[in-house]
């Protein structure tokens, strides 16, 4: 089969031809790929940085983002048959220790990620555990359920800060902050304000609901935030860009008594202003990890089949799979917010 592999120690992927199938054991699902999203992820695996090197082994097969049919089950696997449309949930753990049985899979000890530690989607066929199926609700379209991942990101950090009702800050507007001030505005944030340095994702941002949009930068934008909301400030947080400054600034911005969701990852230990941020600001801090299995899927399926989640200018290309140069080339000039590959035909 075809499969796009980390092919060297060292940047870009290779699109290989004589790939094996994956062999599936008989609790796995081997499922044929029709689409599959370019990550911020993947991005790294390409460009092969510090996390990257010591994270990915060389040879595996890429991608975690995805849509695909059935193809074969193993023999005991009970709940699917060939022919059904699927996605599936990219953290895959043995549901053995603490976390895993007590309804927080997503933060299990022995979590392998789909395209990180094991092989992945950019290929023909991909094989995950029966527990990791998701099958897609016909009204959602492939290009849609084949971004299930990141959405489910974003869905889970915006339904831990429970926006409802609520002013949200969103620090950082890429393609999960960007899908989070959709999803904040489905899921009933009063008013949305978003900080970045990029104009063109600040008016997008605007465009998908947020009330205003500050460029990082801008040394007034905490007050000019705080003066809209009584004074207090946003009743929440969602931060998305794992960039010290933001979140320095971000929590600078949270009224008293907030609370933060983080979700965007700083590539190296920060100094953090602990004590005037969290403890006598009073602040609830929520890491966020992944997805809630299952109850952020069946909430992100909930909200596109509310009709209210915007993705069409946040899914930006779909590239046929031997154009995956281009795909990645796309998202490092940022022309491409979300890139999608058409890996195989119905
Ligand atoms: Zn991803």
């Amino acid at each position: 089969m075809r499969a796009l592999v980390k092919h060297r120690a060292g940047p870009e992927l290779e699109l290989q031809t004589g790939r094996a199938v994956p062999e599936c054991g008989p609790r796995d699902v081997l499922i044929r790929v029709l689409k599959a999203g370019i990550c911020g992820t993947d991005r790294h695996i390409w460009e092969w940085d510090a996390w990257a090197a010591g994270r990915i082994p060389v040879g595996i097969t890429t991608g975690h983002e995805f849509v695909g049919i059935i193809e074969r089950v193993g023999s005991a696997v009970t709940k699917y048959s060939p022919g059904l449309r699927v996605s599936a949930e990219g953290h895959i753990c043995s549901w053995s220790d603490y976390n895993a049985r007590t309804g927080a899979a997503h933060i299990a000890r022995d979590t392998q990620i789909l395209g990180v530690d094991r092989d992945g989607c950019f290929a023909e066929y991909v094989c995950v555990p029966e527990e990791n199926v998701w099958p897609v609700h016909p009204s959602i379209p492939d290009h849609v359920a084949a971004i299930l991942d990141p959405l489910g990101n974003a869905v889970h950090t915006v339904m831990a800060a429970n926006v409802s009702a609520k002013t949200v800050l969103i620090t950082g507007v890429g393609i999960i902050g960007l899908m989070a001030v959709t999803v904040a505005k489905a899921a009933g944030a009063s008013r949305i304000f978003v900080t970045d340095l990029d104009e063109k994702r600040l008016a997008l941002a605007q465009k998908l609901g947020a009330c205003a949009a500050y460029k990082a930068n801008d040394p007034n934008w905490i007050e000019k935030v705080r003066k809209q909301t009584r004074g207090d400030g946003p009743d929440a947080l969602i931060e998305m860009s794992g960039h010290p400054a933001a979140i320095d600034d971000g929590f600078k911005c949270l009224r008293m008594g907030g609370t933060a969701a983080l979700l965007g990852i700083p590539s190296r230990p920060i100094a953090f202003d602990l004590t005037n941020h969290v403890i006598f600001k009073g602040a609830t801090v929520l890491g966020i990890n992944g997805r809630k299995m299952f109850e952020t899927w069946y909430q992100m399926e909930e909200l596109l089949l509310s009709g209210r989640l915007e993705l069409d200018e946040i899914i930006t290309h779909q590239l046929p799979f031997d154009q995956f140069r281009k795909g990645f080339e796309l998202m490092q000039s940022g022309e491409g917010i979300k890139v999608v590959l058409e890996i195989g035909g119905r």
